[in-house]
């Protein structure tokens, strides 16, 4: 199995091809697995409170929602537009800055409690990743991560590699479907990136949004640094 293999999750664009639309992105529907709603509704319980997490599913016209989170499975019927209505009503209530440190925690906190189901599937329990060398746990785990939401989700993801650093990017996003924003607002994936590599290397790597498709971008795109802050 070369590099490619690992690191190019089905139906993504090849690697180093810069100049891909996503049409994909305008489409009506997407879907995650229940299970990501989920796990998402649980980890914003735990950081807003049960009354906190209601106001916000008010305001984002979920209450449909209120004690009744999807069920724990694989099935694919938790809407992009249901998770971009969330991100957008953190947004609201806690505004640009605060929502930001919100939705990070957020998506550590989820990833926490998805790791052990999704590397099961993903079968990076197989690949004896203590071994190896710092480069290839990132690469290996930003596949990881990128194969396991192309494979189970709408969410198609892909990963590459240049001077800058390494290069995470959405062809589809839940976090920013159909909103316009004046900032990159993906912050929940950069929470799950920052903690999938904590886990994998037991580093913290800084992961910035650089471009974002509620902004009028091609993709969503995050840069890891290739050295890690400590
Ligand atoms: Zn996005």
């Amino acid at each position: 199995m070369s590099m490619n293999d690992i690191i190019t999750p089905p139906g993504a664009s090849p690697l180093g091809d810069n100049h891909y639309n996503n049409p994909r992105q305008a489409s009506t529907d997407l879907y995650y697995p229940n299970n990501m709603g989920r796990f998402f509704f649980v980890a914003m319980e735990e950081l807003l409170g049960k009354n906190g997490l209601n106001a916000v599913m008010n305001l984002a016209g979920l209450s449909r929602f209120i004690n009744n989170y999807p069920p724990n499975n694989l099935e694919k019927k938790f809407s992009f537009a249901n998770y971009a209505a969330i991100n957008q009503a953190i947004e609201d209530f806690y505004g640009v800055r605060g929502s930001k440190g919100l939705l990070l925690r957020a998506g550590k906190v989820s990833l926490a409690r998805a790791l052990t189901e999704y590397t099961a599937i993903a079968g990076v329990g197989n690949l004896g990743m203590r071994l190896m060398p710092q480069n290839i746990k990132v690469k290996i785990a930003l596949g990881v991560v990128a194969r396991t939401f192309s494979t189970i989700s709408d969410q198609v993801s892909k990963v590459s590699d240049n001077e800058q650093g390494y290069i995470y990017e959405n062809e589809t996003c839940s976090m920013c479907w159909h909103r316009s924003v004046s900032s990159p607002c993906c912050h929940v994936a950069v929470g799950v990136l920052t903690e999938v590599l904590h886990w994998a290397t037991g580093k913290n790597f800084r992961v910035t949004e650089m471009a974002c498709m509620g902004m009028g971008g091609p993709s969503c795109r995050f840069v890891i640094d290739k050295t890690p802050i400590e």
